[in-house]
């Protein structure tokens, strides 16, 4: 058994990864409006019943996602993990309500999700970043939709790339910056329309694994400081487990939630920890039937060849 991981089929009890009350308004730094906990756990985002199929080519359907059920609770960091073909993006898309569900509800703060809203914001592997705008129009732009005077997307900007240690580069253009440099830009946009939720879909993946890991740190301690809720997808389970206080494992086509780890390592925590490294083991134990069905489906028709 994972000493620091258990499995778990209920809503976790909250707690906090340093053993305080998260969301607490004295540990806000900033501008940043540290979203409070609602009473009584009401889940921040919660996931009824919710399937995902998808039309064919040949005019079949395809199962991505089945009877999902999920709640994540304010301040949470969550990593879903799973072999590709899973459906982790399409969850991510539906929270972010850029597609609906075939059946099934999404709830944020006990209200349905219907269409994308500012509480809620992606970040994709790829940052999105306008080449022709500087790093603090870049910054600026979520927040001119916003409709946010010059005053306060000012405070903002100094703010968030302050954060992300970016400030000296406020007049850069992002062909200047590094890939790093540039996802943390990404970040910086995105925190800056202060949304309550992340939806992050494997953000670091083509990063080199130096840059990788000073990101995870970045991004821990911008958790720690905000409080944001942060849904973080991913293949990779050691990054999972340096990231997450709650894994949750998805099975291959379609889509079900296997099990769900609570990870209760202290932080911060390093991706080459031996106790990060044993705790990904047991959980990639649990994935790897996953991992193998989905490479039968990936080249198995080739043996037939
Ligand atoms: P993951 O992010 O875990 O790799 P996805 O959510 O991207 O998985 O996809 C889940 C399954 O749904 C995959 O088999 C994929 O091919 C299929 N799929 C995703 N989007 C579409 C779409 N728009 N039309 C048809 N099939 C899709």
């Amino acid at each position: 058994m994972i000493p620091n991981a258990r499995v778990q089929d209920a809503f976790p009890a909250p707690h906090d990864h340093r053993g305080t009350a998260r969301g607490v308004t004295s540990r806000a730094v900033g501008p940043i409006p540290v979203s409070p906990r609602p009473a009584l756990e009401t889940p921040k985002v919660w996931l009824q019943g919710v399937s995902v199929s998808y039309k064919t080519d040949n005019g079949t359907r395809l199962l991505a996602l089945d009877q999902i059920d999920l709640k994540v609770r304010q301040g949470e960091f969550l990593c879903i993990v799973g072999p590709s073909g899973c459906g982790k993006s399409t969850l991510l898309h539906l929270i972010a309500a850029l597609q609906k569900p075939t059946t099934g509800s999404i709830m944020i703060d006990d209200e349905y999700v219907t269409a994308p809203g500012t509480d809620r914001i992606m970040i994709f592997q790829e940052h999105g970043l306008f080449p022709w705008l500087t790093v603090g129009q870049n910054v600026e732009f979520g927040m001119k939709m916003k409709g946010l005077s010059k005053a306060e997307r000012d405070e903002k900007i100094h703010y968030y790339l302050r954060l992300v240690h970016l400030s000296q580069f406020r007049g850069s253009r992002p062909h200047q910056l590094s890939g790093g440099m540039r996802q943390r830009v990404a970040l910086a946009r995105a925190l800056a329309t202060e949304p309550d939720v992340l939806l992050m879909d494997e953000p670091f993946a083509a990063l080199d694994a130096q840059t990788r890991d000073l990101l995870h740190d970045e991004l821990e301690r911008i958790w720690d400081e905000t409080g944001r809720t942060i849904i973080f997808v991913t293949h990779n389970v050691r990054e999972a487990v340096r990231l997450g206080n709650r894994v949750v494992l998805f099975t291959f086509r379609p889509g079900r939630v296997k099990h769900e780890f609570t990870i209760d390592l202290p932080r911060p925590r390093h991706l080459e920890q031996v106790d990060v490294a044993r705790t990904a083991g047991e959980i990639l134990d649990s994935l790897r039937d996953e991992i193998n069905k989905s490479l039968e489906a990936e080249y198995g028709h080739e043996k037939g060849l």
